[in-house]
């Protein structure tokens, strides 16, 4: 058989742990048999973001920007405890904020959905995806403790020298807290760019909720600069496509996505996004089985598993133990990638690859034979529990 042929690269990260094993077994035994596959290797080890000082992540953030598709590994992001088991410099930055700043991206998050995973929302029968606003808000706030009594001021100074502008918080009377947050229109309209194309791109509806009615000036931003630019630039593109953009208050949203069957894009205030996801990949069943993908306003994607570098299963494999860790999403991630690779480069064999490849884990799933997680919460009978690899060879002979 003559292998599949690829013209651009894509940009590969490699990564740590778990992971990083499983990310070899997949490219050899469900990739390379069949692909001539062409990647520009970046490695995101820490062993090797920490030899290089960190260079390499960003040398792949660019590499992204240049070649406009990248599939990511998880990664470890360093605390106090891997610097000392890793003897780092220092303790490195999250690669995926390092990555997320350079690309100025949103997150999008959807589940993989199988017969036998059943969500816990009986009426969930297709995907919901997530798209959370990865800037500002609670996250780049300050705040302060208050101890006595005394007023609480916001003072905006212009830099022009222009009017001062004035506004209490709060008259202290006692004891209390206090915080300041902040947003920029600049990443309110990439976010809001991103979320429409993305449910242009897997023809999805869009819904999106805040609470202007309490936040008038904050929350309200966000909703207007939404509607403006769906008038200005998609409101034709979605009626040709036959989507739908959906604005309401955010707890309205909450009723409305628990009531409905799925099958379209929830985008989020950072906060809201950081909570909901969790939420929503729960209630999908596994959070291996869940995809992420990273989409920058001038049209790079970065497609990784939302999962992150599975240390205790790593830790078994080292000591000899046989695991049994879930691969699905780390397979997606490469599915996702080489699809939308295909797209670009018109190659409608990868794409088609592509496609084949994620209806053998899913035919496998189905029939029965799936990792332990899985085994675990399956609703089909007598599931078959298989180590990390055999599921891995299971996936091969069907494709
Ligand atoms: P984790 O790797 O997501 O794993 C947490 C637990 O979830 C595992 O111990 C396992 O539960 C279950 N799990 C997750 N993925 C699984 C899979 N594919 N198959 C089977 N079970 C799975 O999170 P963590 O242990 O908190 O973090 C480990 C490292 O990952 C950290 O250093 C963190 O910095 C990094 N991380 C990276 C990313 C990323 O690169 N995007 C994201 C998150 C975390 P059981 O142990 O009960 O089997
Ligand atoms: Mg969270």
């Amino acid at each position: 058989m003559d292998k599949i042929a690829m013209t651009t690269p894509l940009v590969e990260m490699d990564g740590d742990e778990m992971t990083r094993i499983i990310w070899q077994m997949v490219k050899d035994r469900l990739i390379r048999p069949f692909v001539d596959l062409k990647t520009e290797y970046y490695d995101l080890g820490l062993p090797n973001r920490d030899a290089t000082d960190d260079a390499v992540t960003v040398e792949a953030a660019e590499a992204t920007k240049r070649l406009g598709v990248a599939v990511k590994c998880a990664t470890i992001t360093p605390n106090a405890a891997r610097v000392e088991e890793y003897g780092l410099k220092q303790m490195w930055k999250s690669p995926n904020g390092t990555i997320r700043a350079l690309l100025d991206g949103t997150v999008f998050r959807a589940p993989i959905m199988v017969k036998g995973i059943e969500p816990y929302v009986r009426t969930w029968t297709k995907p919901i995806t997530l798209a959370r606003h990865a800037y500002g808000d609670v996250y780049r706030n300050v705040e302060l403790r208050v101890d006595a009594p005394g007023k609480v001021e916001l003072v905006y100074t212009p830099a022009d020298g222009g009017e001062v502008q004035r506004a209490t918080v709060q008259v202290f009377k006692e004891a209390g807290i206090v915080q300041g947050v902040h947003n920029l229109d600049r990443s309110i309209s990439s976010f809001a760019r991103a979320s429409m194309n993305f449910a242009l791109d897997t023809h999805q509806d869009l819904w999106f909720g805040a609470k202007d009615t309490i936040s008038k000036t904050y929350d309200h931003r966000f909703k207007d600069i939404f509607q403006e630019i769906f008038d200005a630039e998609y409101k034709e593109r979605f009626a040709e496509a036959g989507i739908t953009y959906f604005y309401t208050l955010i707890d309205d949203v909450v009723a409305r996505v628990v009531r409905s069957e799925g099958g379209f894009i929830w985008a989020c205030k950072n906060y809201d996004g950081d909570v909901m996801s969790d939420m929503v990949s729960t209630a999908f069943g596994s959070l291996a089985m869940m995809t992420s993908v990273l989409v920058s306003p001038d049209g790079n994607w970065e497609f990784e598993a939302a999962h992150g570098t599975v240390q205790r299963h790593y830790y078994k494999h080292l000591a000899g133990e046989r695991t049994s860790t879930n691969s699905v999403a780390t397979i997606f991630a490469w599915t996702g990638a080489l699809r939308k690779r295909g797209e670009l480069d018109g190659l409608p064999e990868l794409s088609a690859f592509a496609d084949r490849l994620e209806r053998a884990v899913i035919g496998t799933i189905e029939a029965g034979e799936m990792t332990g997680d899985l085994a675990a919460i399956t609703t089909l009978d007598n599931p078959k529990r298989l180590t990390t690899e055999e599921f891995i060879d299971a996936v091969a002979g069907r494709l």
